[in-house]
């Protein structure tokens, strides 16, 4: 009889306390409003776990389990960013 109110009381007493703070913590991340990254408008829903839907621009696209973007995807996409501008720089020289 600990949570009577919030996200994880239609747990009752079962899982443990420790554990429903954990997946609180998660579910009021994950039913936030989150931002499509193709057309910006919060209109983002999550399908399933890694599979996420804009209801505006109807794009469907792979990110994290909860959220939009993982830690690992953040990561992985600056290395990508950073791996254009290596590439891109010999061309940039070219040019001048
Ligand atoms: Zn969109």
């Amino acid at each position: 009889m600990v949570m009577k109110q919030g996200p994880m009381a239609k747990y009752g007493s079962r899982y443990g306390v420790r554990q429903k703070k954990i997946a609180a913590a998660i579910e009021r991340v994950q039913k936030q409003k989150h931002s499509c990254p193709y057309c910006e408008r919060p209109a983002l829903e999550r399908m399933s776990a890694g599979i996420w839907h804009c209801r505006k621009c109807g794009n469907k696209f792979a990110g994290g389990a909860y959220f939009p973007t993982s830690a690992i995807g953040q990561q992985i996409m600056k290395m990508r960013i950073e791996k254009e501008k290596v590439s891109a720089a010999p061309e940039a020289k070219l040019n001048k």
